[in-house]
């Protein structure tokens, strides 16, 4: 069973010394390091010097954003290529700032999360409902829209190793975090789309994440929950000292869990009508 993962996104926050700070005393903490699998995603001026800290430990680095595009007359934008060759192994897609903010498109979901594995490097896709979307009993459908133009043209193989967060927008930086049985719900359609469209090998191995204001006190309900593989935290993270608090409660929530890795039957029960997509062949 993998170990649970925690994701830190600083969003537009920290200086390189205040992140060379966090790191450093995430880095010492190895005893953490060993039970829970940890990636930080500082702003991409810090990621040259946050590369230099966490070499050599288990902490692994995400882009924030991407452009999908290898090079070119993009002012402003980073290239997958160019986050590879400051250590990046993982890159946020999809985020809902990217999306309420920057316009970003379910299709510019796609063309990043390509990009990212034609590089090698490990997509977190990020999906979820707006509240009006919830209330209007759309959870699932957004979702399913937003998973299925992303993952288009992906093999089940790429999507076995790519990792997806479940962040309800209302969630997000709100304080209100959805509870454990109504994030687990919506993972386990998460999990039977996937095994719809890319086969049960994805399904079960895929990680798949929870994030919408994930702090001490709610990360060890949420990992209790067997299809919560984890969590993408931004606002709990900035302060080192609360983000070593969530690694410890993630340490010790997972040891009696289940994981990716299990087998989930799921694939007899979705229903393929929410599905927007065919099967891509593994
Ligand atoms: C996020 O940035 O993905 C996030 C979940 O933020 P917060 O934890 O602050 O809600």
């Amino acid at each position: 069973m993998a170990p649970p993962l925690i994701i830190a996104n600083w969003k537009m926050n920290k200086t390189v010394t205040e992140a060379v700070h966090a790191l450093d005393t995430l880095r010492a903490r190895t005893d953490l390091l060993q039970a829970v699998d940890v990636v930080v995603a500082p702003s991409a001026t810090a990621l040259d010097r946050a590369a230099q800290i966490v070499a050599g430990s288990r902490i692994a680095l995400a882009a924030q954003n991407c452009h999908w595009e290898a090079a070119g007359a993009y002012t402003g934008e980073i290239s997958v290529p160019q986050l590879a060759d400051v250590g990046c192994a993982y890159g946020l897609v999809g985020h809902s700032e990217r999306r309420q903010a920057f316009g970003e498109t379910n299709d510019q979901v796609r063309r990043k999360t390509a990009a990212l594995l034609a590089a090698g490097l490990t997509p977190i896709l990020c999906v979820g409902e707006t509240f009006p979307e919830r209330r209007a009993g759309k959870t699932e459908h957004v979702v399913a829209e937003q998973v299925s133009v992303a993952l288009q043209g992906v093999s089940g193989s790429q999507v076995a190793r790519l990792i997806m967060a479940y962040e309800p927008v209302w969630a997000i930086g709100t304080g209100k975090t959805a509870t454990p049985v109504e994030a687990a719900s919506v993972h386990r359609f998460l999990r039977r789309l996937i095994a719809h469209d890319h086969g049960e090998h994805a399904a079960t191995s895929v990680r798949i994440l929870y994030g919408g204001s994930v702090s001490p006190d709610t990360v060890e309900g949420l990992l209790a929950e067997p299809d919560i593989n984890g969590a993408l935290v931004g606002g709990a993270s900035l302060n080192v000292q609360t983000l070593l608090a969530i690694l410890e409660r993630a340490a010790g929530a997972k040891e009696r869990g289940a994981g990716p890795g299990r087998s989930s039957g799921l694939a007899s029960s979705f229903s393929p009508t929410t599905s927007t997509s065919s099967r891509s062949s593994a």
